[in-house]
């Protein structure tokens, strides 16, 4: 059997509404068999997924979509199969959720001054607690009656122009693509499509990211159009990048985008999961007993980090 891949997912570590436990039962449910965790900016879901995933032979590429501002507007860029011991990686990634829970303050601030009192301790209450995004903002939004779903609470509020828009001050590309490489992984755009950005634009982004190592772009996304996958698989051909697919999946709520419910890659590009034999064979090391990370020391040695950070 071949497997299915779907190399882009969201838990509640992030801005996701399933465990990632649940979000790999769903995974084996809808027949996946090798998932990727992309959180946004946190690897903090990968332990627990490691663990659900041991115990139902699903194959889990642990990775991460780290927040870039590039060309002045924000991006994202999936790392596959990173190493998530890798001190520069983590440490980077913390720098990163610092700025968040500044940013979010700051959207809370923002939308105080709207007459929206209590956003951030709302959004907060919507979240985990330790990564509160524009998504949890949107989340608490609807629940007070200020739009009727989350699409609208970022076209009223959360994006550039409206109230509670915070300019982004992520990673560069430089460091997003070499804290990936680093930690043994792959670095691929996310949703590039959904950039809105002009050829030109797309190809100074595709010609910069290979220069600094990455080597994929995500061609099949929850977020594209059938067209727009078309034009993705002739940029990744033209430009020597491999094809990844992903949905983007946050959760059931949101019915049109579910795991592994995705279009087979069109005809001529080569798919990043083309040289993944050793990882992802049947013959490769049983459930369990693949060079991963141990879940509980991983967890110390993250509040370590947090605390020296
Ligand atoms: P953040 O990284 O906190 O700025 O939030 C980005 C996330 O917000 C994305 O990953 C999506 O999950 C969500 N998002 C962005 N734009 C929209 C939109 N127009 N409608 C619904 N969700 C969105
Ligand atoms: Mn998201
Ligand atoms: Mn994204
Ligand atoms: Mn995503």
């Amino acid at each position: 059997m071949p497997h299915k891949y779907d190399l882009h997912t969201h838990s509640t570590a992030s801005d996701g509404t399933l465990a990632p436990a649940e979000l790999v039962d769903r995974a084996v449910a809808n027949g996946v068999t090798v998932l990727a965790l992309t959180d946004h900016d946190t690897l903090e879901g990968l332990a627990a997924a490691q663990t659900a995933a041991d115990s139902t032979g699903l194959i889990l590429s642990p990775g991460v979509e780290i927040s870039v501002t590039w060309g002045g507007r924000t991006i994202h860029v999936v790392g596959l199969w990173i190493d998530c011991w890798n001190e520069p990686l983590v440490l980077g990634l913390q720098r990163l959720l610092d700025y968040r829970r500044h940013r979010a303050e700051e959207i809370g601030r923002r939308l105080a001054k709207e007459g929206i009192e209590g956003a951030f301790e709302g959004a907060k209450s919507f979240s985990n607690g330790r990564l509160v995004g524009r998504t949890h903002f949107a989340r608490f939004l609807v629940r007070r009656g200020y739009a009727l779903s989350e699409r609208e609470v970022f076209k009223h509020y959360l994006v550039k122009g409206k109230p509670g828009h915070v300019p982004g001050d992520w990673s560069s590309l430089e460091e997003a693509v070499g804290w990936i490489c680093g930690a043994g992984g792959q670095a691929v755009i996310a949703h590039p499509a959904r950039y809105g950005f002009s050829r030109g634009k797309l190809l100074r982004l595709i010609g910069q990211f290979k220069e600094l190592g990455g080597v994929g772009i995500e061609v099949v996304s929850g977020s594209h159009s059938a067209d727009d996958s078309l034009l993705m698989a002739r940029y990744a051909r033209e430009n020597g990048l491999l094809a990844s697919a992903g949905s983007d999946f946050h959760g059931p709520e949101n019915p049109w985008v579910d795991l592994g419910r995705l279009a087979p890659l069109p005809t001529g590009c080569k798919p990043i999961w083309s040289d993944w034999e050793g990882r992802v064979s049947s013959s490769a090391a049983p459930a369990g007993s693949r060079k991963q990370f141990r879940p509980n020391s991983w967890n110390r040695r993250e509040q370590r980090v947090t605390h020296s950070g």
